[in-house]
């Protein structure tokens, strides 16, 4: 079956769900118009059908090849990512002046979830440059940005986050990479990094590395970490790669999924050292990281969209052909196709519902930021970081969760045919499995969550995010079109529980924080499905309105969100329900697992 950019629906979500056209209106600084928006999104639909999806299966039974040092892409990677940055895709919202396109920064994530839709695989290495680029933007000095982020923009050099380490995973305190000045004011780098995404590879002329490292006389713990630049081959006076550096690629990791996507190990300073230069101050490494880890969360949670609604194409595609057994509707002799049995019906339908809540999440976390970087008042500004800080967990975590329940779904509804290679729906469910795991696991999310998030301003960023939803559910209310069904009462219904929740875990935080630990990642969950119920909502009366114009086009929708209300919803408030119990439960953990040695 072939796959196509779902482009349709994410202009819908764009518009309806993030309210872009508005927001460009009335809230974002910067001379955007919808036109060129949608041209974008659309052209960049068909450079990923055309051009990159084919390359994901052949990419996924290739792999990425090492050899002395060396790591080659499979066949097609490197003239396809050539011909995406020449075409100017590496720039989308980046800054016109180093030759960005400017655009805002939903304009990214649209065209982030269709690269990864199209292969993932491919996807990273962009993904990764895209961080780097932010970072490099917002902490570089002139120099560096003059020498770099041009030739990152234009695509010509990648780049990539170098923070992970064999005792350094989740916990980056523990960094050993060490840094020493030089008397010329650069940094030698010595150390060893491990699964670092197209740390090496064969598509671009220069790859440049955002390292994490310790100086010598830095502080322990996270205080004392700081971020370098150290590019592959150093930069000749005219900007031409020049003098190979001191670093290396020591071999790539064998996978569950993602095989095209080289995950390297690095090696720093074997010899004299590798060159390098800091990233913004010494020992304030961890703002710059946070800063580059936040915006590859919100692209790792466009990679669940993306790869759950492949998944959903693609199950959708085989439910209309496969026969099997008679449906009620069938009168014939002959079998039904299986998209008739009521119980396949639910899993295309949860696979679809789940991925527009997701996308609609995203999309609201990306207008957060767009409101942060281009809103044209202080106020405004404040209000859109702290909506982003408070939704990127949820962006990333829920979204990846619900890529990979729609690719398991996806297998499940090719029923044998799925657990066989050849259909690709196996791949779908190998590749979405790492994006649960990477920039910060779905459990490390939910701690920040819960931790550092529920806190902001006194609690109100969050009461600001529920009052939100109710009004959403009022709105619904207020239409009274039966088409809605229990939409409104269930959205009610799981503001409320979300609305305990939160009181629960906010005294937890203070009082109880073992409690408060055992029961964020369900936290997060109930967020996410009660606001990507409310999106679904949202853009249910987007299409109602549209229809009461004239335009029924886009009716589905209502269902699509009845179907999410009546049929997800309601398992709010069982979470509600299993996160008040706290930690107790877990307390005889030892006894119930018993002794592994
Ligand atoms: C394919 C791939 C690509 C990657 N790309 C990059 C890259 O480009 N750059 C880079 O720097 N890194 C990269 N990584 C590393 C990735 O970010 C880490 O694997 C991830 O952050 C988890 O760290 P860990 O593997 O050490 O797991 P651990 O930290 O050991 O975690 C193991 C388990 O314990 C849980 N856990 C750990 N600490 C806590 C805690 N305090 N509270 C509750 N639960 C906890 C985790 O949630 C997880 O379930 C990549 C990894 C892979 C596999």
């Amino acid at each position: 079956m072939s796959y196509r950019s779902p482009i349709a629906d994410i202009l819908f979500s764009l518009k309806a769900v993030a309210g872009l056209p508005e927001l460009m209106e009335s809230r974002l600084e910067g001379d955007f118009d919808w036109e060129t928006i949608s041209s974008v999104v659309t052209e960049a639909g068909r450079f990923a059908t055309e051009e990159i999806a084919p390359l994901n299966r052949s990419g996924d039974i290739a792999g990425a090849r090492y050899e002395n040092g060396i790591v080659t892409t499979p066949p097609g990677f490197a003239d396809v990512y050539r011909r995406w940055a020449e075409a100017g895709w590496g720039g989308v919202s980046a800054p016109p002046e180093f030759g960005g396109m400017g655009l805002p920064h939903l304009v990214n994530v649209a065209c982030t979830e269709i690269w990864n839709g199209a292969s993932m695989a491919f996807a990273l290495c962009p993904l990764l440059t895209e961080g780097a680029i932010g970072a490099l933007n917002s902490f570089g000095s002139p120099e560096l940005l003059n020498a770099y982020l041009q030739p990152m923009i234009s695509g010509r050099w990648t780049g990539t986050m170098n923070l992970t380490e064999p005792q350094a995973g989740s916990d980056l305190s523990a960094v050993k990479t060490r840094a020493e000045r030089a008397p010329d004011g650069t940094y030698r780098l010595f150390g060893q990094k491990i699964f670092i995404t197209y740390g090496e590879h064969d598509m671009a002329e220069n790859i440049v590395h955002f390292v994490l490292a310790r100086l010598p006389d830095a502080p322990p713990g996270t205080r004392g970490i700081s971020l370098f630049l150290a590019p592959k081959y150093l930069a000749n006076p005219d900007g031409s790669p020049g003098e190979r550096n001191d670093l290396r690629c020591g071999g790539i990791e064998h996978k569950l999924g993602i095989h095209a996507s080289p995950t390297c190990v690095m090696l720093y300073g074997e010899n004299e050292g590798a060159k390098a230069w800091l990233v913004g101050e010494e020992n304030r490494g961890l703002a710059a990281m946070f800063l580059m880890m936040n915006a590859a969360r919100l692209a790792v949670g466009t990679q669940g969209v993306a790869i759950g609604d492949r998944a959903y194409q693609q199950a959708l595609a085989f439910a209309r052909e496969r026969r099997q057994g008679r449906s009620r509707r069938q009168s014939g002799p002959d079998m039904s196709p299986i998209i008739e049995h009521p119980d396949v019906q639910r899993m295309l339908m949860t696979m679809k519902a789940t991925v527009h809540a997701a996308r609609g999440i995203c999309h609201l976390t990306a207008a957060s930021l767009d409101l942060a970087i281009h809103g044209r008042t202080v106020e405004e500004r404040a209000e859109g970081a702290d909506r982003a800080a408070l939704l990127t967990p949820i962006a990333k975590a829920f979204s990846t969760d619900i890529g990979d329940e729609a690719a398991s779904f996806g297998v499940q509804v090719h029923g044998g045919m799925g657990f066989i290679e050849e259909t690709g729906a196996a791949q779908h469910l190998r590749d979405s499995r790492i994006a649960s795991i990477y920039e910060g696991t779905n459990g490390i999310q939910s701690i920040d969550l819960v931790q550092r998030k529920l806190p902001l301003n006194g609690g109100e960023t969050v009461a600001n995010e529920i009052a939100g939803i109710r009004e959403i559910a009022r709105g619904v209310d207020e239409r009274g079109d039966e088409a809605f069904g229990g939409t409104a009462a269930r959205l009610a219904d799981a503001a409320d529980a979300l609305e305990q929740a939160t009181r629960t875990m906010r005294g937890w935080v203070a009082t109880d924080p073992e409690s408060a630990l055992a029961g964020a990642s369900q936290y997060l969950r109930l967020f996410g499905m009660t606001l990507g119920g409310a999106c679904l909502a949202k853009a249910g009366l987007a299409a109602d309105a549209m229809a009461t114009s004239g335009d029924r086009s886009e009716l589905a929708r209502v269902s699509l969100a009845r179907f999410f209300a009546e049929k997800l919803l309601p398992l709010a408030s069982g979470i509600a329900q299993a996160i008040a119990s706290g930690a107790a439960p877990l307390k005889e953990y030892e006894a119930v697992l018993g002794d592994t040695a």
